[in-house]
């Protein structure tokens, strides 16, 4: 490659723990500062999908066989 613009790397706020992580496309967890708290955000959005998710469905249709 050659001729590009070289974006500015910036620093941003880590929105799990505060710190300042980097916000370039060397930092795959942007924005936030390292894995651990992406996934912990994750993790927390995940549960409460999960706490909001639908009732599980019910058997239903569990036919009787009707006497003949
Ligand atoms: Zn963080």
């Amino acid at each position: 490659m050659s001729g590009g613009e070289q974006p500015k790397a910036r620093t941003v706020r880590c929105p799990r723990c505060g710190a300042a992580s980097l916000y370039a496309p060397e930092n795959p967890y942007r924005p936030f500062c390292s894995q651990r708290c992406q996934q912990m955000d994750l993790g927390d959005w995940a549960s409460e999908r999960f706490r909001v998710a639908a009732t599980p469905p019910e058997d239903e249709g569990d036919a009787a066989e009707p006497l003949q």
